[in-house]
């Protein structure tokens, strides 16, 4: 439904990757204050549903799980905007979060046969196991020069550059690019102020 997606985007969910929403749970509010939104307990609900990465599961989330998941995913993120190569360790413990047993399954459609994979389990380790290929997917495109932070020093949002020259720069134009923008302009009016006075002096 247009509305829930709507209310996920306001909840700080993207379109891009599932790990870019799990990496963003650590919010800076672009003056440099911090809210954890795993803490609230309806988080890890809201991602499952906005990526439809499971029916609902039985059991609450892993909490603890998905924090290292998160540390993981940001520490890679972060070499990947240096231009670094990734760590053998951290892509061995990607590869522990994608060690779930699934098989494939038929779907008989009106369009014909369709085929998913399928968890022999369905539950947390399957879910966590979908926000790390995710990331995978992302790397295979090869294009980590998309893979961008928010310039924002009190924000850092991350994001997937998915304009066609690879062109943007702020997590949101209207939030932080404005911001920008009126720093710019008033110190740039300081200046003009500044060089005024001097000339009278
Ligand atoms: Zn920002």
């Amino acid at each position: 439904m247009k509305q829930d997606s709507d209310n996920y985007v306001a909840l700080g969910f993207g379109k891009d990757y599932a790990w870019i929403d799990l990496a963003n749970s650590l919010e800076w509010n672009g003056f440099g204050k911090l809210t954890d939104r795993l803490q609230d307990p309806a988080w890890a609900s809201h991602i499952v549903k906005h990526w439809n990465l499971a029916p609902p599961p039985p059991r609450p989330a892993p909490l603890a799980q998905l924090i290292a998941l998160r540390t993981l995913l940001r520490r890679m993120a972060e070499k990947l905007i240096a231009g670094e190569a990734l760590d053998e360790r951290d892509l061995n413990a990607l590869n522990s979060y994608l060690n779930v047993l699934v098989r494939v399954k038929l779907f008989q459609r009106q369009n014909g046969v369709h085929s998913e994979l399928v968890p022999l389990r369905p539950g947390w380790p399957w879910i966590l196991s979908r926000i790390a290929a995710s990331f995978v997917e992302m790397m295979e495109l090869n294009r980590p020069d998309r893979l961008k932070y928010c310039p924002n020093e009190g924000c850092k949002w991350i994001f997937y550059d998915r304009t066609k020259a690879n062109t943007r720069r702020w997590c949101n134009d209207r939030t932080c690019g404005n911001r920008d923008r009126v720093r710019r302009s008033r110190s740039r009016d300081k200046t003009t102020t500044r060089t005024k006075s001097s000339k009278s002096d």
